[in-house]
């Protein structure tokens, strides 16, 4: 048991529990020499879309990208407004700003992680433009009161799904809620590649042509420039690799809640806190992410122990030096400031051994203070 070791993520053992059949699809690839876009990128395309249950996927160089050119596609203007949590992956807002807009960060929840649907109309004026959900952690935001709030005060709404693939939400896919839907497929992601991807998707067709125009240097066909684009394209051995994984996708997914359900059975501890996970959610547990007053003592524990664990993220967005220019202070967004304190995520992903799951069980369950 002392010599087990449980990294946070094991990228090798998930690609060597596929290497045939990954190594077979690279070596075609460069035998078709289709680099970038191409047959492959157009079949994880279509197959991804239908994966989630919508009409168009327009495949882009990574998650952030995607968000960029959702933001792009729905034509924010310089000023615009829009609110997103304040608890995320910095890509949420950063691509705010940088396709022209202005971040409006509204609190987070203290025991789902995502935004708190409950202030978000509080932070609607005249200049808002749309909302970012984020389904973190793995667990979808509380929908149906934002796509209300959408329509009531006529939105648009982006779904940061970069966590939370074949999430669902009462029962329905996140990705089929807003606009556009968002994801990324970084090698650590619940879907990943052996490099960086990503992807946005919709229902409706001028979104998608507007992104993949933004995407190709702004034309569809080699040449035409129909308006100023960037260069965010997917390359064929991405998208090669992420057909390969896909049909895994679905049992990945249940051996990330198993081991979550066990965790959530089996940890026994009054100075930790387990995850919530909502009865109207299917969370995909990208993260198994507890809460402690004693987090750092308890990650030098488990560290000690050669049990790896990370904070996702120590510092909420308002408070990054990135966004000084805001003034936000502690009170603003009192929630996600405390859990920025107290959050731990134990490692959690599908190729993990039942000794390494009852490994974390056991030092999180005897950890004591001392
Ligand atoms: C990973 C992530 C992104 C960005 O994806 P990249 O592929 O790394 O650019 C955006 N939002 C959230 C919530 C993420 O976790």
């Amino acid at each position: 048991m002392s010599k087990i070791i449980v990294p946070f993520n094991d990228l090798y053992a998930q690609y060597q529990s596929l290497k045939l059949e990954i190594d077979t699809v690279i070596n075609e690839v460069i035998a078709n020499s289709n680099f970038v876009r191409g047959p492959y990128v157009d079949k994880f395309e279509e197959d991804f879309a239908s994966t989630i249950g919508t009409k168009h996927c327009v495949s882009c160089a990574n998650g952030t990208d995607a968000i960029f050119l959702a933001l792009k596609a729905l034509g924010i203007k310089p000023g615009d407004e829009v609110i997103a949590p304040a608890h995320s992956w910095i890509s949420t807002t950063s691509t705010i700003t940088q396709s022209g807009g202005k971040v409006i960060f509204c609190d987070t929840t203290k025991d789902t992680f995502t935004i708190d649907s409950d202030l978000i109309e509080s932070k609607i004026t005249s200049k808002t433009v749309g909302i970012i959900p984020v389904h973190l952690f793995g667990q979808s935001a509380d929908m149906d009161p934002i796509m209300a709030l959408a329509r009531k005060h006529n939105l648009w709404v982006i779904e940061d799904c970069a966590q939370a693939h074949l999430a669902k939400y009462k029962g329905r896919t996140v990705g089929t809620f807003g606009d556009i839907a968002t994801f990324s497929f970084y090698p650590g992601k619940n879907l990943g590649a052996m490099g960086d991807a990503g992807a946005a998707l919709t229902n409706q067709d001028d979104l998608a042509i507007k992104m993949a125009m933004t995407a190709r240097h702004g034309g569809l066909v080699k040449g035409d420039h129909l308006i100023e684009g960037v260069n965010s394209r997917m390359d064929g051995m991405q998208a090669a690799i992420l057909s390969v994984k896909l049909p895994y996708l679905a049992n990945w997914t249940k051996a990330r809640q198993e081991i979550a359900y066990k965790y959530s059975k089996e940890i026994k501890n009054s100075v930790i806190q387990l995850p919530k996970s909502c009865e109207w959610s299917d969370h995909v547990y990208h993260l198994y992410v507890i809460k402690s007053n004693e987090r750092e003592l308890l990650s030098d524990h488990l560290s000690k122990h050669n049990v790896q664990t990370v904070i996702n993220y120590p510092v909420a967005l308002p408070f990054l030096p990135a966004y000084k220019r805001y003034n936000h202070s502690v009170e603003d967004f009192p929630n996600a400031y405390s859990n920025q304190h107290e959050i731990l995520s134990l490692p959690i992903f599908p190729e993990m051994s039942t000794d390494q799951i009852n490994k974390v069980i056991e030092l999180v369950t005897h950890f004591n203070l001392p």
